[in-house]
């Protein structure tokens, strides 16, 4: 939250509270001073709970606290304006003159001017300006159709580009998916044919769309799809269902991910510490363990960062960061502290490895069907499976005491089941 979003949700806190009378005994009392700074931490405190001062401490952000002198920064907040100062990039301007602002990483910004540049060099055309959406917030979840909360849009290397320019269309399948060629008119109604580049179209052509009418038999259009590769920049496959769902086909959209993963992108323009905060945004708790976990790391988050994001959730004695088995993250502490649960339970010879491999998976079957729950292969965060797993003690042992630091592997409690084998997943 930057300090002038801060200013105005204070502002507008203020006035709401000034105009209405107090609904509770920890509603103020008082009217809120006009500057919330006036009167200090006791004045914000009062003018806006005490949530508020502690939300805009936890933020690090001591400017509407700070009254008289400055405080002395910790070595926290040092150390994450010494990370912030030393990423390899950051946002940029597309384009000077984009009355928008829209904004890039400055990794990818100066190959899309390139790529404009010889657009309009070829059509007149501007792709500098008119954008759809271009970097998205870290942390906003999404509800609209065909964008994705694990979006490249937040790693500031996309652009969706105008779509109300007289674009001509054609289908381009690839690899069993669907994408689109873009093509706009030559400036030049002369222009020679250049292969790959620039095209009189044939008369049998299918056009997917003809935003440019009766012309298009006529005049030389410019492959813009070939010039976007050229410097890097390119498409997405529109997704499935996209023959019914406009927002689904794509087709405007343009990425340049320069060989990287997802996670090392946002890792050139934002810190750990501000990639975790917005990341647990939309990810929070099990659910957002359960439901993001799996595809954050296939997105190249490194485990300690997930290890982070979504802290340990205990049932029982069994804490987890993250699912475990078939499809889990299966980070090294987890997938340990479920084999020690499993070993107790007399599901698995020890010792826990903290790797996951054929007979933990399949212990974690044979515990489901003890269960007669679903042997699906993974236990989720706080699911059922995990709530029976941390209960389980070992043989003789008092319910009380806690199972955790008795080296199992020398008691088995039971004969291990028949081992079912592990099937692999496709
Ligand atoms: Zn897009």
């Amino acid at each position: 939250m930057t300090w002038q979003t801060l200013r105005r949700t204070a502002d507008r806190e203020g006035t709401a509270r000034a105009a209405s009378p107090p609904k509770s005994a920890t509603e103020p009392e008082t009217a809120p001073a006009a500057d919330p700074r006036a009167g200090g931490i006791l004045q914000l405190q009062r003018t806006h709970g005490n949530a508020f001062v502690q939300r805009l401490r936890a933020e690090g952000d001591d400017r509407l606290l700070r009254k008289g002198k400055p405080r002395e920064k910790t070595d926290e907040e040092k150390a994450e304006e010494a990370a912030q100062a030393a990423l390899p990039h950051r946002l940029v301007l597309i384009n000077e003159a984009d009355p928008a602002k829209k904004q890039m990483s400055d990794a990818v910004a100066p190959s899309y001017r390139d790529f404009v540049a010889e657009v309009k060099e070829l059509t007149g055309r501007d792709l500098g300006t008119g954008f759809g959406d271009t970097v998205r917030g870290l942390g906003g979840a999404t509800e609209k159709v065909g964008a994705d909360t694990v979006s490249w849009h937040k790693t500031a290397r996309t652009v969706d580009v105008n779509q109300d320019l007289p674009w001509v269309l054609l289908d381009a399948p690839a690899n069993g998916r669907q994408y689109f060629t873009l093509y706009l008119r030559h400036k030049d109604a002369d222009a020679e044919e250049q292969p790959g580049l620039v095209t009189r179209f044939p008369k049998e052509t299918k056009f997917y769309h003809n935003g440019d009418g009766g012309k298009v038999r006529k005049y030389p259009y410019v492959n813009v799809s070939a010039i976007a590769a050229k410097h890097g920049w390119t498409p997405i496959p529109a997704q499935p269902g996209w023959e019914k769902t406009y927002t689904k086909r794509e087709w405007w959209h343009f990425e340049n991910r320069g060989g990287n993963s997802w996670y090392q992108s946002l890792a050139e323009i934002y810190t750990e510490r501000q990639i975790v905060a917005g990341i647990q945004g939309f990810a929070k708790g099990a659910a957002g363990a359960n439901q993001y976990g799996a595809r954050l790391q296939r997105e190249g988050v490194p485990d300690d960062v997930l290890a982070k994001i979504f802290p340990k959730v205990k049932q029982g004695n069994l804490a987890l960061h993250l699912p475990v088995g078939e499809g889990g993250a299966n980070l090294a502490d987890d997938v340990a502290a479920v084999q020690e649960a499993l070993i107790l339970a007399g599901h698995l010879a020890g010792p826990a490895t903290g790797a996951m491999d054929p007979a933990t998976l399949a212990a974690i079957r044979a515990f489901q069907a003890s269960r007669k729950a679903a042997a699906s292969g993974v236990i989720a965060v706080a699911d059922p499976i995990h709530r029976a797993l941390g209960a389980v003690k070992p043989a003789g042992e008092s319910p009380k005491k806690p199972a955790a630091p008795k080296p199992p592997a020398k008691t088995p409690a039971a004969p291990p089941p028949p081992t079912v084998p592990a099937t692999p997943s496709p």
